[in-house]
């Protein structure tokens, strides 16, 4: 297994906003977005994504909190959900991935526009997320970086069989 130190990769932390195209004016000033209607976006809370950066490799843990704008709250309480769908309000795992800079299996195909390297190789999933989420809660944000550490190695590892460069070079 490859020996890969912490402090040598990039750590990252963004914090997407919140939005409630019910409450207030649509966000992104669409004519299509209107409440109740199907083109509208509705509402989000704040996706809190973690990155943790190699030179040919990253690895992107996101967490949507929950946390909402505070004019979203009270609509929710007016129409109830504050009680009938308050787990809509707990922090929820998204989704763990990578992106790479060359693939790291047989027919994987290229996506563009990665923030990182470009044209890249990226997979994702939700199942192994809510590990890290659970980590975070009971352990804060060092224990989850070195989570995400073990995630990259055994994608750097992967990376290295099928013939890509070192990840942290
Ligand atoms: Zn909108």
């Amino acid at each position: 297994m490859t020996e890969i130190k912490l402090d040598r990769l990039e750590r990252r932390i963004e914090f997407c906003p919140a939005f409630d195209c019910i409450v207030n004016p649509c966000k992104w000033g669409k004519d299509t977005c209107k409440p109740g209607e199907g083109g509208s976006h509705g509402r989000g809370g704040v996706d809190m994504t973690w990155f943790l950066i190699g030179k040919d490799l990253a690895i992107q843990f996101v967490v949507a909190t929950g946390w909402e704008l505070p004019e979203t709250y009270p609509d929710l309480e007016k129409k109830g959900f504050l009680t009938t769908d308050r787990f809509s309000m707990y922090p929820m795992a998204s989704y763990i991935g990578y992106h790479s800079r060359t693939p790291l299996y047989e027919g994987a195909s290229p996506m563009n526009e990665c923030q990182f390297f470009g044209e890249c190789y990226y997979d994702g999933s939700s199942l192994n997320a809510d590990k890290g989420l659970e980590i975070l809660l009971r352990e804060g944000s060092d224990a989850v970086w070195v989570w995400m550490k073990e995630y990259f190695v055994t994608r750097a590892d992967q990376q290295r069989e099928f013939g890509g460069t070192d990840a942290t070079d």
